[in-house]
């Protein structure tokens, strides 16, 4: 049997990401009648190691107190109400404290489908932007096509890769102070913060609110930092610095989480020192999420995506706009990055316009 070949039509817009920049820009392009089809992620063990499962880096925290609108308060009923039972079953039990990563990410996802966001559960793979309409290739299906298409995948903090910051994600390691420094478990005790630039500085500062002290572990004797953040770090009383060492293991058990690190000197490998600690934050830097563009796409110095004006989420590809932490290596809010997506939604939708794709 013979089966005609359906001519295929374009998506209008593709988005590919599942943080909050992805949501906002489903959100925005489903309300302005643009059906987007969102591809947000696989759900597969490597994806999980490297901490790009959907949903994005939120699903790996724990409570959420800097996004607007979601004071403590206990949200059970409206979890219930608002999330759709396929996915409400297998969400862990609301903690009754204020939405967590996972539940925000969760109310997002939902918000974006009741608009008719299109959502494949599947990795891009591939893109062809040599010709349009662009080319998106999954890695299990069809690849489509798509006029417009919207980069939010994000960024994954880097992890030492220990073993041992694996067991204990969520249990007192985090990559993350402004989103989990406040919680009861770093609240006056020890932390120890690795990492010499400015995003170690910046969390090992920001750590002396609740912290009693924090250790900051460094493998050289001097920082990579800018010196005014160096310098306010070295001023800081509460900090302590580990110069000329490793994390050599995050020490803990399952009770507990974390209870301190083991470190090495990198001058004198023989020389081992257990520091005691309820909490172990990696700044070492993040890694922005564009293997699958193999090179097709302006990157900056430091590979994150780089807009082409200030203020508009344009690449150098026409079309094809950029929102979230895999085009700000600075920021790294969900509030900024569900910013960007609205602003990219926005900068789709009048390319579209202007193009006559109405
Ligand atoms: P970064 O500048 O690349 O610094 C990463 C630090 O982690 C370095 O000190 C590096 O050590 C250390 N490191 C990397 N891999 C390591 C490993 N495997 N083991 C031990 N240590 C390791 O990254 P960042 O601090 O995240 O900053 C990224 C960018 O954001 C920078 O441009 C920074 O200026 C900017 N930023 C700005 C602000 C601000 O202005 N408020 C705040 C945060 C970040 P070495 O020094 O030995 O290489």
């Amino acid at each position: 049997m013979h089966l005609r070949r359906i001519s295929i039509v374009p998506e209008k817009v593709v988005v590919i990401g599942s943080g909050p920049a992805a949501w906002a820009a489903c959100i925005y392009t489903s309300r302005a009648n643009l059906e987007p089809l969102c591809f947000e992620g696989a759900v597969t063990e490597e994806n999980r190691l490297q901490g790009t499962l959907p949903l994005g880096q939120l699903a790996l925290t724990t409570e959420v107190e800097n996004y607007p609108g979601f004071p403590a308060g206990n949200l059970e009923s409206y979890l219930n109400d608002s999330i759709e039972e396929s996915k409400r079953k297998y969400m862990a039990p609301h903690t009754g404290h204020g939405v967590s990563g996972p539940e925000l990410m969760e109310l997002m996802r939902q918000q974006a489908k009741n608009f008719g966001t299109k959502v494949v559960t599947d990795d891009v793979v591939d893109i062809d932007f040599s010709s349009h309409p662009y080319k998106v290739t999954p890695s299990n299906g069809e690849p489509v096509e798509a006029l417009a298409v919207i980069i939010a995948t994000g960024a994954r903090a880097n992890y030492l890769g220990l073993d041992s910051e694996n067991r204990f994600k969520n249990m007192g390691v985090s990559a993350c102070a402004v989103c989990d420094g406040a919680m009861p478990r770093f609240r006056n005790h020890p932390l120890v913060v690795v990492g010499g630039g400015d995003s170690a500085m910046e969390e090992a500062s920001y750590l002396t609110k609740f912290a009693s002290k924090v250790y900051i572990v460094h493998r050289r004797d001097e920082f990579r930092a800018s010196k005014i953040m160096a310098d306010r770090a070295l001023a800081n009383e509460k900090i302590e610095v580990k110069w000329n060492s490793v994390i050599d293991e995050v020490l803990g058990n399952d009770e507990q989480g974390v209870t301190g690190v083991r470190i090495r000197s990198t001058v004198d490998e023989s020389q081992t020192e257990e520091l005691e600690a309820t909490g172990y934050f990696a700044a070492i830097g993040h890694t922005p999420n564009v293997n699958f563009l193999k090179g097709q796409i302006d990157l900056n110095d430091k590979g994150f995506i780089q807009w082409q004006v200030p203020f508009r989420t344009n690449t150098n590809v026409d079309g094809v706009f950029a929102a979230g932490d895999v085009a700000d290596d600075n920021y790294k809010q969900a509030i900024t990055a569900a910013g960007s997506g609205c602003m990219a939604a926005l900068d789709a939708e009048r390319w579209l316009v202007a193009n006559g794709y109405e």
